[in-house]
C-alpha cells in the first residue's frame, strides 16, 4: 500500500515512510492510496476470528511488505491485548468499553501500535527517532505508555503545567527510561505551536529525525477502525446493524471508523457526537466549514476547534456534502446536558458514563428517538475514574479506582520545567 499526501505535492510513500515522517514534505496529510475491500464471507464470519486474527487480517494490506507477516502479527496482537466488551445499557443502547488498555482511554490502540511499528523500523537504524507531542491529557499518558522501552526511538512529551488531571500528570511523568515530559509554563496552544514549530525548523531536521504521535501519523490513525470491527463481533440483535455515535475532537476515530464501513463493514449511520467546539456539526448541517477557537469544556479531549482529520473525510467521500450528510449526523451537546446524562443514566441503568461517552449517549438517543426501528452503539473512550470530580458529584457517590491508576500514586513525579518559548525547546533538544 503506498500513501499520498492530501496536498498533492509530494512523492507516494510506504507504510514505513508515512510512520517515520508523520506528515508529508508538503505539510499534508497521509492518505492510503485504496481502501481495501473486504471479502462478504470475510466480513459474513466475523464471530468465528479470534480478535488477534481479525486486527491482523485489517491491518496487513495498509502495512503492506513494510513489516514481516509473522512481527505484523506479534504487533497487532500486542496492541490489543486487553478486553473491548460490548455492554447493554438499556434495550437501544450498547457500550463498547475502549478504556480496558494501560492508561484508561482509547488512545492506547493507537499508541501501542504505532509505538511498535516503530521501533521495528529503527532496528538496525544508525539514528534514533525522537518523537515530539503536545498533549493536553491522554494522548500524552497513551504515548509516554506505549513507547516505554522501545529501542531506538526517544520520546518528548509537551505538557501544559497545572492543566491536566493528577492521574493524567501521573501517567506521563513516572515512566523515566526513553520518555522525557516537558512541564511548559503556559496553555496546551502554546505546546501544540512550539511542537509544530519544531517539525518546521531547519536545524533540528538536520540534526534528527522527528516525528509526530498524534492520530495525523497513519500508524495511529489506522489501527483505530479495529474498534468497530470488534463491535461488530459482539453485535448480536438480528434486525439491523448498528448506529455507532462516536465522541469526536480531532475526528481521527471516527474517521478510522468510515474507512472500515467503506471496506464494506455493515454499520447503518455515524453520529459525530461532540461537545460545544461544534465546527462539524455546524458543517453538517448547512455545507459550510468554518474552524473555530477551541472552548474549554468537562469532556476536554474533544475541545477542538479545528479538527485535523477532516480533511480525510472531505477525501474518502470526494467533498460531496449531500453523501456524508447522508452518513454522518452531527450532534453538539453542552456541559449541563452532558451531566444531566451522566446523572440519569446512572440512576436508570446503574452504568456509569464519562463525560465524553455521556456526549455520544446524549447524541444517539436523540438520533434513535427519530428511527425508532434501530439500535445503537456508544464508543465509551475513557474510564471515568479520569474526570472524578465532575462524575463524583454527577452520580452522588466515590467511584472505584482501578489497580492501573491505584499504582500510579506514590510513583515519583519528573519532568522538566520549561518556558513557553521554542528557542528553550530547541537548545534542549539539541543539547540532548
Ligand atoms: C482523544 C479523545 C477523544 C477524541 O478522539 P478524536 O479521535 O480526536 O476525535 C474522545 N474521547 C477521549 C476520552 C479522548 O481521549
Amino acid at each position: 500500500m503506498n500513501y499520498y499526501s492530501l496536498n498533492k505535492q509530494a512523492a507516494d510513500v510506504s507504510f514505513k515512510e508515512a510512520t517515520i515522517f508523520g506528515q508529508a514534505p508538503d505539510k499534508g496529510l497521509y492518505f492510503p492510496r485504496t481502501i481495501p475491500v473486504l471479502d462478504q464471507q470475510f466480513i459474513h464470519q466475523i464471530q468465528s476470528y479470534s480478535k488477534q486474527e481479525l486486527a491482523f487480517r485489517i491491518m496487513l494490506p495498509y502495512v503492506g511488505n513494510t513489516i514481516t507477516e509473522e512481527a505484523l502479527y506479534e504487533i497487532v496482537a500486542e496492541t490489543i491485548d486487553f478486553d473491548f466488551p460490548l455492554v447493554p445499557i438499556n434495550t437501544n443502547i450498547y457500550s463498547l468499553e475502549l478504556f480496558h488498555g494501560p492508561t484508561l482511554a482509547f488512545k492506547d490502540v493507537g499508541a501501542r501500535f504505532m509505538s511498535r511499528c516503530l521501533g521495528y523500523f529503527s532496528i538496525g537504524q544508525s539514528s534514533k527517532i525522537t518523537v515530539l507531542v503536545a498533549t493536553s491529557g491522554d494522548t500524552g499518558g497513551a504515548v509516554a505508555n506505549g513507547f516505554l522501552g522501545v529501542e531506538g526511538v526517544d520520546v518528548v512529551i509537551l505538557y501544559p503545567s497545572g492543566k491536566v488531571s493528577p492521574v493524567q500528570e501521573l501517567q506521563l511523568t513516572t515512566c523515566g527510561q526513553n520518555i522525557t515530559a516537558l512541564e511548559i509554563a503556559g496553555t496546551f496552544d502554546d505546546c501544540q505551536a512550539m511542537v509544530k514549530q519544531a517539525f518546521m525548523d531547519a536545524d533540528l531536521i538536520k540534526h534528527m529525525q522527528l516525528t509526530s504521535a498524534n492520530s495525523i501519523n497513519v500508524a495511529r490513525w489506522l489501527p483505530q477502525q479495529l474498534y468497530y470491527f470488534f463491535a461488530l463481533q459482539q453485535w448480536n440483535e438480528k434486525k439491523s446493524f448498528p448506529v455507532i455515535a462516536v465522541p469526536s475532537g480531532n475526528f481521527g476515530n471516527i474517521c478510522a471508523g468510515l474507512v472500515a464501513y467503506l471496506s464494506g463493514l455493515p454499520i447503518t449511520h455515524f453520529i459525530a457526537a461532540c461537545n460545544i467546539n461544534d465546527t462539524v456539526p455546524n458543517y453538517l448541517r448547512t455545507g459550510t466549514y468554518q474552524a473555530k477557537n477551541a472552548m474549554a469544556t468537562i469532556s476536554n479531549a474533544m475541545d477542538v476547534g479545528s479538527p485535523s482529520n477532516f480533511v480525510r473525510i472531505l477525501e474518502m467521500f470526494k467533498n460531496n456534502h449531500t453523501q456524508i450528510s447522508q452518513i454522518i449526523s452531527g450532534y453538539s451537546i453542552t456541559d449541563l446536558e452532558t451531566i444531566s446524562t451522566i446523572s440519569q443514566v446512572f440512576n436508570t441503568s446503574k452504568y456509569i458514563l464519562d463525560p465524553h461517552g455521556a456526549v455520544a449517549y446524549n447524541a444517539l438517543e436523540q438520533y434513535l428517538s427519530n428511527h425508532q426501528n434501530q439500535k445503537g452503539i456508544i464508543l465509551e473512550t475513557a474510564h471515568p475514574i479520569k474526570f472524578p470530580e465532575t462524575l463524583e458529584s454527577s452520580i452522588g457517590q466515590l467511584l472505584d479506582i482501578p489497580d492501573s491508576a491505584k499504582n500510579l500514586f506514590g510513583k515519583e513525579k519528573h519532568s522538566v520545567l520549561m518556558n513557553a518559548d521554542f528557542d528553550e525547546l530547541k537548545n534542549y533538544l539539541l543539547s540532548r
